[in-house]
């Protein structure tokens, strides 16, 4: 059986959770099966570069475009899957992937589970885990092969990066199809990082809807500046006004790798995690043991966020003598 790994790169940068759509599909192959990496954009020496822990690298080269529209990869995806034949196609949770599964899963007629955090494979079928209501409750559903999944960022450690052979590559040309879409690339608008770069901070501390209100974000942003912390918001928390666009993480905001992550009075939403579930030490503060936060945290309380940050910034200025 072959298993696709759709994988994703842009401006010269592979997104991480690439290396684990290999990882996931890498964990069910059994033997005699292909883990078959594809990957559609202009960086094709890049994806060449790092998925070495796939069987075969399909690469779809763009030239006329840095990103390719979710329409023209979908476009893309569908050729690979009519000369392919594979048994299983694996999505990330991005917001291409968003449009790309739905749109394979409507064209095949497979069957399409998303927000997937586990994978168990009985012959031709599979058990999976996937979340619902924003990862508050766990579903486990079996589905038969042939199938498509949509695979929550985090839920796989990365495959190790490494190049592959070249005669594992295959090449096909990505122009005709961005040409032939109707959705267009017009322009790339780099965000001002003047006022900051969170996907360099090394310290992070991220308020969420939790923090109640505008006013109180002051507690969490002295705690931060005593932390040496840059801080962050969930989207909601963006949405409202009470922190600028450009410190948003989470899938349609930033995406980071802090040394640390504390997490205050944020529930853990798959597109929140998509953005963070990287960071080397993630500490999370909620009051609903089952936030879902805490299945990416390593260190968590369940408590009052506003009990721990004056907790916590009484310690560390009697510590500092401030
Ligand atoms: C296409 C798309 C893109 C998205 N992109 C993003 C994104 O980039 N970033 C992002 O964050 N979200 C994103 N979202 C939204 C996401 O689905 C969630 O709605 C959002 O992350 C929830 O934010 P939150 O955790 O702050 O709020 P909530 O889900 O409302 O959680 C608040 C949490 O605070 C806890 N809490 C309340 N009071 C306290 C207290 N006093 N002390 C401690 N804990 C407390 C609650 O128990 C709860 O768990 C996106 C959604 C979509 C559909």
């Amino acid at each position: 059986m072959k298993l696709i790994a759709c994988t994703e790169g842009h401006s010269s940068k592979i997104e991480a959770f690439s290396l684990e759509m290999i990882a996931a599909a890498r964990s069910i192959a059994q033997a005699g099966d292909e883990v078959v990496a594809f990957f559609a954009g202009r960086d094709a020496e890049g994806a060449s570069a790092s998925f070495g822990a796939a069987d075969r690298l399909i690469v779809a080269r763009a030239t006329k475009s840095d990103v390719i529209p979710a329409e023209t990869y979908a476009l893309l995806l569908r050729d690979v899957i009519t000369a392919e034949s594979p048994g299983l196609v694996l999505v990330p949770y991005s917001a291409n992937g968003l449009d790309v599964a739905a749109d394979i899963a409507a064209r095949t007629g497979w069957p399409l589970v998303s927000y997937v955090n586990e994978i168990k494979r009985h012959g031709e079928s599979l058990t999976i885990v996937a979340q619902m209501y924003g990862g508050k409750i766990l579903a486990e559903c079996e589905m038969q092969l042939p199938a498509i999944l949509m695979i929550n960022p985090g839920a796989f450690a990365e495959a190790a990066p490494g190049a592959i052979t070249a005669v594992s590559v295959q090449t096909i040309d990505a122009d005709p199809a961005l040409t032939s879409g109707k959705v267009k690339m017009v322009a790339i608008d780099v965000p001002d990082y003047a006022d900051v770069d969170l996907t360099t901070a090394e310290r992070i501390v991220c308020v969420g809807r939790g923090i109640g209100d505008e006013a109180s974000i002051d507690l969490a942003r002295n705690l931060a500046t005593m932390l040496g912390a840059e801080i962050a918001g969930s989207r909601p928390v963006v949405d409202n006004g009470w922190l600028p666009k450009l410190r948003q993480v989470g899938k349609s905001g930033q995406k980071v790798k802090p040394k640390l992550y504390l997490a205050l009075g944020v529930s853990g939403a798959p597109e929140h995690l998509e953005g963070m579930s990287q960071a080397d030490l993630i500490i999370a503060v909620n009051t609903d043991p089952k936030a879902p936060i805490f299945n990416v945290a390593h260190y968590g309380a369940t408590c009052d966020l506003f009990d721990l940050v004056a907790n916590l910034s009484d310690r560390l200025r009697a510590g500092s003598g401030r």
